[in-house]
């Protein structure tokens, strides 16, 4: 039987006293009543331009309205509708609706902060300059890279995102209706029982916790049910490993193996065939097929071909594609008037809102530093952070850094141990920290 842990030895009061104070931080946050003491703004007349207005994006563009007085910030994003994609997951589990992701760009930009509905079509960093989709350029001083990553979805042969949601296929990643329709493609499945594959493509990933909890949220559904005995679930981990961080690796494997759920190695799925219900890895040993009555498909991921295609992505090497940036300082590591910000980056971990919290202000510092002359500072440590969702009602709080360090921000939270506390935090209180960072309040 699992070891008690400290938080699950306190009483029932206890528990209502820490649920209220941390819902109290959470709220602080979220209505940011007091928003971070800082040094009076710079007065600068720079033009900056930030590419992407969504978590990285927006918050961005507060802080520098904060911090610089004067200064034409300009915000390029073509999307009205931001989408909260941490509660994807919640959505994909049944447990929430759709319209709890679901904002408006336009409330979480700044004052003082311009917004233009539109794309970026080229990068032209030699020329300090972008090109718009409505065929306009715009000249920079400092550019702000927040494009996020693209889904590939067509990097998976028969795959396509109208099929989510039919023929046992779900895949939460593509958006609220899809995350919805998995949730019915799930539903299914755990009533009827079969074979359910999971797992993650080779590329780097946004939340790589999210194609885990979908698979220990599935054997939670059919637990509760009582049809987990009809089913057999696996896991297609793309590598050696179930995770990159060794010690939340092997606890996941552990909690694997207590629920019976099959791990195979070296699977990366190619190819879906929807009518025969059957999917196609591409192992160390050659194809092999596996038949299934549900799938949970997380695309190949990548910047989006704008930047991939551009002079600022890394044209070799691991991150190849991404944007070359320094993964302390965030500043581009041959253009000096460019920084990234969020999933974009190509660098070793961060591809959590999570991480675009610790991110947003040193790549912000360092800029506004830059413009007043002097030289970046402040390092970024490779924060990420994941409520690993196990099943409903609780969760491992998994937080690390570049050198795959846990670094617990709730010292009576042991990341590695199932917890309704960490759920409540997923569940509850993230949300309103999110929407706080957008503000620049966090
Ligand atoms: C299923 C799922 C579960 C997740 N769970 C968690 C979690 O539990 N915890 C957590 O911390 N994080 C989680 N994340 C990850 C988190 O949502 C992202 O890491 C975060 O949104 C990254 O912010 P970003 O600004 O870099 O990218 P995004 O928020 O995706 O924003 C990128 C923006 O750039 C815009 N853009 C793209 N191309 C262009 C262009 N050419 N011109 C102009 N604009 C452009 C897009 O329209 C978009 O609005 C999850 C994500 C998913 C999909």
């Amino acid at each position: 039987m699992e070891q008690p842990s400290a938080i699950s030895r306190i009483n029932a009061a206890s528990r209502r006293d820490i649920i209220k104070l941390l819902l109290a931080g959470g709220m602080a946050a979220a209505v940011g009543s007091a928003p971070p003491a800082r040094a009076a703004a710079l007065r600068t007349g720079a033009r900056i331009v930030i590419v992407g207005g969504g978590a990285a994006g927006l918050t961005a563009a507060s802080r520098l309205a904060r911090q610089l007085d004067g200064a034409n910030i300009l915000m390029i994003e073509p999307s009205g509708a931001h989408i909260y994609q941490p509660g994807l997951t919640l959505v994909g589990a049944g447990v929430w609706q759709i319209g709890q992701l679901l904002e408006r760009t336009e409330r979480f930009v700044a004052a003082g902060v311009r917004w233009l509905q539109a794309s970026v079509t080229a990068f032209e960093p030699e020329n300090n300059r972008i090109v718009l989709s409505t065929g306009a350029r715009e000249s920079y001083d400092f550019l702000i890279v927040a494009t996020g990553c693209t889904l590939n979805y067509d990097g998976i042969a028969g795959m396509e995102t109208a099929l989510i949601g039919r023929e046992g296929i779900g895949s939460i990643y593509a958006g609220p209706d899809a995350a919805r329709a998995t949730y019915s493609a799930m539903a299914a499945f755990v009533e009827k029982g079969g074979i359910g594959l999971f797992g993650r493509p080779a590329t780097d990933i946004k939340c790589a916790g999210a194609p885990l909890k979908m698979t220990l949220i599935a054997d939670d559904l059919m637990t509760t049910a009582g049809t987990r005995g009809k089913a057999k679930l696996i896991y297609n981990a793309h590598d050696a490993n179930v995770f990159s961080v060794p010690l939340v690796a092997r606890k996941v494997e552990d909690l694997f193996a207590a629920r019976g759920i099959a791990i195979n190695r070296a699977h990366v799925l190619t190819a879906i065939d929807p009518v025969g219900r059957r999917a196609t890895y591409r192992t160390p040993g050659g194809e092999v097929t596996m038949d299934y009555d549900f799938i949970h498909v997380v695309p190949p991921m990548s910047a989006p071909r704008v930047l991939v295609e551009s002079a600022l992505a890394w044209q070799d090497g691991a991150f190849k594609g991404w944007l070359e940036v320094d993964r302390a300082t965030l500043r581009h590591r041959r253009y000096p008037n460019v920084f990234g910000i969020g999933d974009v980056n190509g660098v070793p971990k961060g591809k959590t809102a999570a991480s675009v919290k610790w991110q947003a202000p040193v790549a912000i510092d360092n800029l506004v530093r830059i413009i007043a002359g002097g030289e970046p500072t402040e390092s970024y440590n490779g924060y990420t952070s994941c409520p690993l969702v196990t099943g409903i009602g609780k969760a491992m709080l998994v937080e690390f850094d570049y050198e795959n360090r846990l670094v617990p921000s709730f010292p009576f939270i042991d990341p590695l141990t199932e917890h309704w506390l960490a759920w409540v935090i997923e569940e509850k209180m993230l949300q309103p920290t999110y929407m706080a960072m957008l503000r620049g309040r966090t």
